[in-house]
């Protein structure tokens, strides 16, 4: 059995209107404080949990955040060279750093690659500056075509953008700009998410007040619909439902959590999963730090999941990806619900698995729940 790593970094410059990531600015961890100031002992105290871990070999390792780019190569490549020393890591092990195009430059993604990354993902969100300005996102859509580029230059294996949908004000038209833009570009990889509004952000005090509106369903669904098509026309093929890719390309990291492999997430507040037994970690980055400086254990709470937790959690996961679910693996009632989706459309059932249309793509949530149900 093989382990994956998720590296969380849990900062950022300035927190964007619509994110309930666990990610603090430095002024929210310490009056006036600075990045440098917040972050000099976390990767230490990253490298303490490590040493919890069960030493199995390692085919990825994803360091998200917050913005990881925001820390130097030399202290994440710490954390990569001791996962290596203590773990080992396959031939092709993928290594993947998610990037603010703004915080980036030709240097510093040199200095990532010789510390081992080989994938990074950049923020792109849009390239609206009004629908950039509601997500409250800083960075300048135009920096975004220059650090794709300088990451092909440099020699990232495979470059991805993250975009929204759906965002308050946005067109289908101005959706349509977005994912032409981001095709453009030299990628191989495309993550597309429609914008949750979740409690207790500025953007869902703005919809409460009424300055701001949601788009409806039928446009969600016409974007959704829109950036497949866009990415297949571009030889990039759906792979889970919010992600498309050049053949080969696919995030190896997020398809160990799709099919319920073990990993351990590295950080506070992160997720882990280790045969079966999922527990996550408090959620503070200064109380992460103190308890691990102090040799006490990070973990907040723990789950042992049960047979029909497993069984519900595989068809959750499975049904998102390309494969779908293998018919050996559902229940006759389930056959049968599945099979009434498939005379509307929304599945196809072949002989040996069950596959999601497009259609059936946006309406993924309703199958699962009355599969598991
Ligand atoms: S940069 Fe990303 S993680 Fe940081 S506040 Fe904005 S959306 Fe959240």
């Amino acid at each position: 059995m093989s382990l994956s790593f998720y590296v969380h970094i849990p900062y950022c410059i300035k927190r964007c209107g619509y994110c309930d990531f666990n990610t603090y600015t430095p002024s929210e961890l310490q009056d006036g404080a600075t990045l440098e100031i917040v972050s000099n002992d976390y990767i230490d105290a990253v490298l303490k949990e490590l040493e919890f871990a069960p030493q199995q070999i390692v085919p990825t390792i994803f360091f998200g955040g917050g913005t990881p780019s925001l820390i130097p190569a030399r202290d994440l490549g710490r954390v990569i060279d001791e996962i290596k020393k203590r773990n080992g890591l396959t031939s092709d092990c993928e290594i993947t750093l998610e990037a603010n195009p703004d915080s980036v430059t030709l240097e510093k993604l040199e200095s990532y690659i010789k510390v081992g990354f080989n994938r990074i993902s950049f923020g792109m969100q849009s390239v609206m500056p009004h629908v950039l300005q509601v997500l409250d996102r800083t960075h300048n859509p135009a920096n975004v075509e220059k650090a794709v580029s300088m990451a092909r230059a440099v020699g990232f294996k495979s470059i991805s953008v993250d975009l929204i949908y759906g965002t308050p004000g946005e067109s289908l038209d101005d959706w349509r700009q977005t994912v032409e833009a981001a095709l453009a570009l030299d990628i191989d990889h495309i993550s597309a998410y429609a914008l949750i509004v979740e409690t207790g952000t500025k953007l869902a005090a703005q919809i409460k007040r009424g300055d701001l509106a949601m788009p409806n369903d039928d446009l969600m669904a016409e974007m959704y619909l829109l950036v497949d098509q866009l990415c297949q026309e571009q030889g990039m093929s759906w792979y889970e439902l919010s992600n498309w890719s050049k053949p080969g390309h696919e995030c190896k990291h997020n398809i160990a959590y799709w099919r319920n492999q073990n990993w351990w997430g590295l950080g506070p507040g992160a997720h882990s999963h280790v045969d079966a037994k999922r527990f996550w970690n408090i959620k503070h980055p200064t109380a992460y730090k103190q308890k691990l400086f102090s040799g006490e254990t990070v973990i907040a709470e723990s789950e042992n999941l049960t047979a029909d937790q497993k069984r519900d959690e595989a068809i959750m996961l499975g049904i998102r990806m390309r494969e779908g679910l293998l018919r050996s693996d559902l229940s006759s009632t389930q056959i049968q619900t599945l099979s009434t989706y498939g005379e509307n459309g929304f599945v196809e059932m072949l002989q040996d698995r069950v596959l999601l249309t497009p259609t059936g793509r946006l309406i993924a949530d309703r199958i699962v729940r009355e599969l598991t149900f």
